[in-house]
């Protein structure tokens, strides 16, 4: 999966910044000579000679947005008259009036777009598209390099882009989760020589005066680089003692810092390697905690624990280990270049089982952390509202533990939460804005919430919410997980808010306590004449989880029930849906 953990709260990515500069200040250069592009719609506030930019952004976990706003910002300082939209918010007729164009975009999935590009995407791609020989466009890209398909929606819009006529003005850049350090060092090259280029010296220097009113987003103070250390003040298990799994409910204490969040949003936390493992690795290393490795700030055993991924493989190291290893399975996955193969050799391993491929002591500590990527936060849904808990923030979250290759391993982040903050200990924590999955404006309108599993989360912080606020709109939630008497997480909760009349329909599935798998999809489709109905109401359909399978299954089944109950052919079923993705009444928090 490929969500681009960058903390929509973060600071600016300075890379990003000088980009953005950069493309503005040469735009601005550029349609001053030509004027004000011809039906541009200047915003009335708006200098008659500003140009106008069109920021589109898709994203999937609102940090495109948060780029795509900041861009907005950096273009009115340049000069610009910058109209910020969703990709799906707009028609392809629309966009082929725009003469200049930014896109900011996430990759989401394997390679996939992200659900508020799709519809645009679908027809871009398609056939029929017209020329665009009228537009200059630049792209920003947001991915993960962990994943094959790095960036992969950037690319693909911005390949499309130049087929269809539309002139680069900028070449595309491609940001990684961790951008930081790489951007300082590319502003450090890259400005100066912006800045002689354009011949403006300051291209921060507003060119000329526009009345367009963009602020960048209220940053909070706590990001990324900069999270909170919240103690935990609650940590317990949710799950019965016979579950397969192990589910706990944590509160991290706010304290009076000026911390908020809003129901929807996700909690970025900082996690610390086990020092188990830490331990485990330096051996293998010959290496000690104490020591000093070349282009490693501190003792090497701390770097391993706070700043290294020493869980998931680096494509690096996994590239390293091949060469020295002699591992016939090994050469042969990568070799063929076999995705699919790889994955399942890799499944479960971490950086430890990849070093025991080595004899002892063959990879340097020094050429071993050059191989490295840093230890970034894990996201998590947050599950409380904060109209009933303003001074915690409630995660859901489910321990990853497993055992293979010959010993215990642990989920980095999930295990740090459970195992290794004492009570009332802290961890860094930080909000991830995400405002394309928030609860209806209209607070009469009904809700279907679809959240199996730990998917329960932001749909216990949104029932929270409307029981807060009174909403008057109707809820339904589908519920399930393996068995009835061991996982059926926050039974009494939501029996509380059934008795108090806020859950108006609870409707579960637990998928192993008959010999057929029950899933929720499954209650979906027996229930499809009522979900339809709701639908026909002005609902809004949420989906939590899984993405890989749940989420398309989820997918599958409400096209189905809106063919059958709207007596609709599978086109207009789909047609059905893309509006409910147009209206933003089908939105989904999965990965
Ligand atoms: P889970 O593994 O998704 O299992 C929950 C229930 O879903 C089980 O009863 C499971 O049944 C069932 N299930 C399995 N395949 C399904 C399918 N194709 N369609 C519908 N239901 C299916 O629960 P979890 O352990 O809580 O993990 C949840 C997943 O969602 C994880 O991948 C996690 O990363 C993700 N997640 C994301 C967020 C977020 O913050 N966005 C929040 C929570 C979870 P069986 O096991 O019997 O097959």
């Amino acid at each position: 999966m490929q969500i681009p953990f960058i903390p929509k709260d973060a600071p600016f990515s300075e890379e990003q910044k000088s980009w953005l500069s950069g493309f503005f200040a040469g735009l601005h250069s550029r349609l001053s000579i030509q004027g004000a592009p011809a039906g541009a719609a200047v915003s009335a506030e708006t200098s008659a000679t500003a140009p106008v930019v069109n920021i589109l952004f898709g994203t999937q976990t609102g940090n495109a947005e948060g780029v795509a706003l900041d861009a907005a910002a950096t273009a009115k300082s340049n000069g610009m008259a910058p109209e910020v939209q969703a990709l799906d918010d707009i028609t392809l007729e629309a966009f082929a009036a725009m003469t200049c164009v930014v896109i900011v975009i996430s990759t989401y999935g394997e390679g996939e777009m992200p659900d508020n590009a799709q519809l645009f995407w679908e027809a871009l791609s398609a056939d029929t598209a017209p020329r665009l020989e009228n537009m200059t466009f630049g792209v920003l890209a947001l991915g993960d390099t962990g994943y094959d398909d790095f960036c992969q929606a950037g690319k693909l819009i911005d390949m499309r882009l130049e087929q269809l006529g539309a002139q680069r003005l900028v070449t595309r850049i491609d940001c990684d989760i961790d951008f930081e350090d790489p951007a300082a060092s590319w502003m450090e090259e890259t400005l100066p020589k912006i800045a002689r280029e354009l011949n403006a010296g300051q291209p921060s220097t507003p060119a000329i005066e526009t009345g367009a009113q963009i602020e960048p987003p209220a940053k909070s103070k706590w990001s990324r680089k900069s999270p909170y250390p919240s103690s935990l003040a609650v940590n317990r298990l949710l799950s019965g003692d016979t579950s397969a799994k192990e589910i706990r409910h944590y509160e991290f204490a706010l304290g009076d810092i000026g911390l908020t969040y809003a129901a929807g949003d996700a909690l970025g936390v900082m996690p610390v390697n086990d020092p188990a493992l830490v331990q485990a690795v330096l051996e293998r290393l010959n290496s000690s905690f104490e020591t000093a490795v070349d282009g490693v700030s501190g003792a090497f055993g701390e770097a391993l624990q706070h700043r290294f991924e020493i869980s998931t493989p680096s494509r690096d190291l996994i590239a390293a280990v091949e060469k020295r290893a002699e591992h016939q399975e090994l050469s042969h996955v990568l070799q063929h270049g076999d995705k699919e193969a790889l994955e399942a050799w890799l499944w479960g391993k971490d950086v430890l089982d990849l070093l025991q491929l080595l004899p002892q002591g063959a990879l340097s500590a020094t050429d071993f952390a050059a191989l490295l990527k840093p230890l970034q936060h894990r996201a998590y849904s947050i599950s409380s509202s904060p109209l009933e808990a303003p001074d915690h923030i409630h995660l859901t979250v489910a321990s990853v533990r497993y055992r293979t290759h010959g010993r215990n391993h642990g989920g980095v982040c999930s295990t740090f939460l459970a195992d290794r903050i004492e009570t009332n200990g802290t961890a860094g924590i930080f909000v991830s804005p995400n405002k394309s999955f928030r609860l209806p404006d209209d607070e009469t309108r009904p809700v279907i919430m679809v959240g199996p599993g730990t998917g329960i989360a932001p749909f216990r912080a949104f029932l929270q919410e409307r029981r807060a606020g009174g909403a008057s709109g109707a809820n339904w939630l589908f519920f399930g997980d393996q068995h009835k008497a061991s996982d059926f997480i926050y039974e009494d909760e939501l029996s509380e808010l059934s008795a108090q009349g806020v859950l108006n329909r609870l409707d579960l599935a637990f998928s192993r306590d008959q010999d057929q798998k029950i899933y929720v999809q499954h209650r979906m489709k027996e229930n499809g004449k009522d979900l339809f109905a709701w639908l026909e109401d002005g609902a809004y359909f949420y989906v939590c989880g899984d993405a890989t399978r749940m989420a398309k299954d989820v997918d599958r089944a409400l096209h189905d029930v809106i063919a059958e109950f709207g007596n609709l052919s599978a086109d207009d079923a789909n047609a059905y849906v893309n509006n409910l993705k147009r209206e933003k009444r089908y939105l989904r928090d999965v990965y």
